[in-house]
């Protein structure tokens, strides 16, 4: 057996980040019709790419769990995200959970950042699908624009960049 090849993953938190919205209760992006790119984000994207990463979604899709969105939905926004790059995310994860849901299933999750969860359920999937990559934190790269993405990097032991500074770095 090889020995595997470390790859830079660049973890990109989608609403606010890559894409306009307001929060993940679905007062923005409701379904795929909503979904609207920030400018210059494929292009840091598509630079990540030419330099051998990969890149993951990692979403806090609470709504789901609280009813304001459906899980159909969100797949679909989840795609059409997607599209609108061009096809340049490797995977996107999100988290259907919030702690406001009735049922504890809905509510308790280990996934939910600031948990560390959408990462390594990601990395296990991404490592599945190429047996010949690892994805060492030290050459990860998170970006978000919220707190609980910031924790979820600290956590990690992941680099964290906001969001308005990474995608200042597009002009
Ligand atoms: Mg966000
Ligand atoms: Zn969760």
């Amino acid at each position: 057996m090889t020995r595997a090849t470390a790859i830079p993953v660049l973890w990109l938190d989608l609403d606010g980040t890559v894409r306009k919205s307001v929060d993940e209760l679905g007062r923005f992006v409701n379904g795929p019709e909503d979904v609207e790119l920030f400018p210059g984000v494929i292009k840091l994207m598509k630079a990540w790419k030419r330099g051998g990463g990969r890149i993951v979604g990692v979403s806090n899709q609470g709504g789901i769990a609280l009813g304001h969105v459906t899980p159909e939905q969100v797949q679909a926004a989840m795609l059409r995200t997607h599209e609108l790059t061009g096809g340049l995310f490797d995977k996107i994860a999100w988290c259907s959970h919030h702690p406001a849901a009735q049922h504890p299933e809905m509510a308790r999750c280990w996934c939910r950042k600031p948990a560390p969860g959408l990462l390594i359920e990601a990395g296990l999937a991404l490592t599945e699908r190429h047996r010949d990559e690892m994805y060492p934190p030290y050459m990860a790269l998170m970006v978000g624009d919220r707190d609980e993405d910031q924790e979820c990097a600290r956590i990690a032991n992941v680099d964290f960049q906001w969001a308005a500074e990474w995608r200042a770095e597009a002009s």
